[in-house]
C-alpha cells in the first residue's frame, strides 16, 4: 500500500479517545474527557427538536443561518461592546474544531511561522503542520503558568503569519489579563501577524476573571478571528456548532476552506444555538457561577487526599500535582493505574506537551454532577489515603 499522509499518520489516537475508552473499559468515574454530565438546558434542547420537525432540514446557507450569525453579532455586542456586522463578519461552523480547521487552512501559506502556547489542545499542531505552517511554540508551566515574555518575543519574527491563542486556555486553566493580551497585542501588530482566538470557553471563567477577547484590544480589530462553540456554553459538546467572528477580508480566505471543509452544520442545531444565544444574561452568568462551585467541590476534595492544585480561573480543568503521593510515577502510567485500581480517570497533563517532560500533574474535568465528584474523590481517597 502506498503510504498515508505522513503529518496525520505521525499522531495515534487522541488522548481524550483513549482516555475514556479506558474509563468505560474499567468502568471508572471519567473525570479525563472534557464533557458535561446532563443533557444542556432544555429550553434549548427543545428548540432543536422543534426545528427539526417544524422548519427546514435542507442545506442552510453555506455561512450560517441569518438567524444565527444575528444572535452571534448581539452577542458581542452585548457581552464585549463589540460592533459586529452579522452578514459579512460571522460563519457557523461544525464546532469550533472545524472554525479552527478553517482559520489554518484559510490563512497559512506553505512555510508560514504560527506562533502556539504550550500546553495545548489537541488539534492545533496536526492541522497546523498538515496546512505547511512552521509551529513556533513557546511554554507556560507550573505552577502560576506565566506568560513567558522574552521567550514570545523571540518567536514572533517578520515571517510570523498567526498566533493561535487559547483563552480561557485549556488544560491549564488560565485566563489571560488584559495587561498579557496587551502585550501579546504588541507583538502582533510589530509581526504584522493575525490571531486565531479560540474563545470556547468564554463564559466559563471565576472569581472575577475578566474573559477579554483580544479582538476588542486596540489595533486588534481587523487581526483576530475569534471562535465560539454552543457545545461549551450550552454544556452540549456532542452538538458541534461554533461560531467565527472576524473583518470580512479575513472571513473570506476562511470561508474557502469552510465550504471545501464542510460546507455547512445542521440547521435544527443552528436555530436551538440562535434561540439560546438570545437568552437573559443570568443564563450565561449561572453557567460560571455553576461551573465554579464544581471547581471548588472537587478542589476541596482533592485537596483532602493531598493533592496540590494549581490555579485555575476558568475552563472545565482543574490540575492537580500528584508528587506528594506518588512521587516517582510519570503521569500517564499514574492515569492508568488510577483507572484501573482507584477507578477514576484523569488526563495525563504531559499528554499537552510535544516533549513531555512536564511530570507528576494530572488534570481533572470537574462540570460533572456533585455525586459524580464525590464519588471520584471517594475512590481516590480509599486508593491513596
Ligand atoms: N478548543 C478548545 C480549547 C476546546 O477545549 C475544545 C473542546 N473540545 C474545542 C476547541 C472544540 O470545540 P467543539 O466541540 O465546538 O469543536
Ligand atoms: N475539549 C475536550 C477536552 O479537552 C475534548 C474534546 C475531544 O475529545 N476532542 O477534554
Amino acid at each position: 500500500m502506498k503510504p498515508a499522509n505522513s503529518v496525520l499518520s505521525s499522531y495515534g489516537t487522541t488522548v481524550f479517545e483513549v482516555m475514556s475508552r479506558l474509563a468505560i473499559e474499567h468502568g471508572a468515574v471519567n473525570l479525563g474527557q472534557g464533557f458535561p454530565d446532563g443533557n444542556g438546558p432544555g429550553d434549548v434542547v427543545r428548540a432543536a427538536a422543534v426545528a427539526l420537525t417544524e422548519k427546514n432540514n435542507q442545506y442552510p446557507p453555506m455561512l450560517g443561518l441569518p438567524e444565527l450569525r444575528q444572535e452571534v453579532a448581539r452577542h458581542a455586542k452585548r457581552f464585549y461592546g463589540l460592533d459586529v456586522d452579522w452578514s459579512r463578519e460571522v460563519i457557523v461552523t461544525s464546532g469550533a474544531t472545524e472554525a479552527l480547521a478553517a482559520c489554518l487552512f484559510g490563512l497559512i501559506e506553505p512555510g508560514d511561522e504560527v506562533v502556539l502556547i504550550e500546553p495545548l489542545y489537541d488539534s492545533y499542531l496536526p492541522i497546523v503542520r498538515r496546512a505547511g505552517g512552521v509551529p513556533k511554540l513557546v511554554r507556560v508551566e507550573p505552577p502560576d503558568w506565566s506568560l513567558p515574555r522574552a521567550d514570545l518575543e523571540n518567536a514572533f519574527t517578520y515571517r510570523t503569519k498567526l498566533l493561535l491563542l487559547n483563552t480561557p486556555m485549556n488544560p491549564t486553566g488560565k485566563v489571560f489579563t488584559r495587561d498579557e493580551l496587551l502585550f501579546l497585542a504588541g507583538l502582533v501588530e510589530r509581526s504584522d501577524a493575525f490571531v486565531v482566538c479560540d474563545e470556547v470557553y468564554e463564559h466559563i471563567t471565576f472569581d472575577g476573571a475578566e474573559h477579554v477577547p483580544l479582538i476588542t484590544l486596540p489595533g486588534m480589530r481587523d487581526r483576530c478571528l475569534r471562535i465560539g462553540s454552543a457545545g461549551k456554553t450550552f454544556s452540549l459538546t456532542g452538538w458541534k456548532v461554533g461560531y467565527l467572528t472576524a473583518s470580512a477580508d479575513l472571513l473570506g480566505p476562511v470561508s474557502k476552506a469552510h465550504q471545501f471543509l464542510v460546507f455547512t452544520t445542521p440547521p435544527n442545531l443552528q436555530h436551538a444555538t440562535a434561540y439560546g444565544l438570545s437568552l437573559d444574561d443570568g443564563y450565561f452568568t449561572e453557567l460560571g457561577q455553576d461551573m465554579k462551585r464544581k471547581r471548588d467541590r472537587l478542589a476541596d476534595g482533592l485537596a483532602g487526599i493531598g493533592f496540590d492544585l494549581l490555579p485555575c480561573d476558568g475552563t472545565y480543568f482543574l490540575n492537580a500535582g500528584y508528587r506528594g503521593l506518588a512521587d516517582h510515577v510519570d503521569d500517564e502510567a499514574f492515569c492508568r493505574v488510577l483507572t484501573l485500581e482507584a477507578g477514576v480517570t484523569a488526563i495525563p497533563l504531559s499528554a499537552f506537551y510535544q516533549t513531555p517532560d512536564v511530570g507528576g500533574f494530572l488534570r481533572f474535568c470537574f462540570c460533572k454532577a456533585d455525586s459524580v465528584l464525590d464519588d471520584a474523590v471517594s475512590k481516590l481517597a480509599g486508593f491513596l489515603g
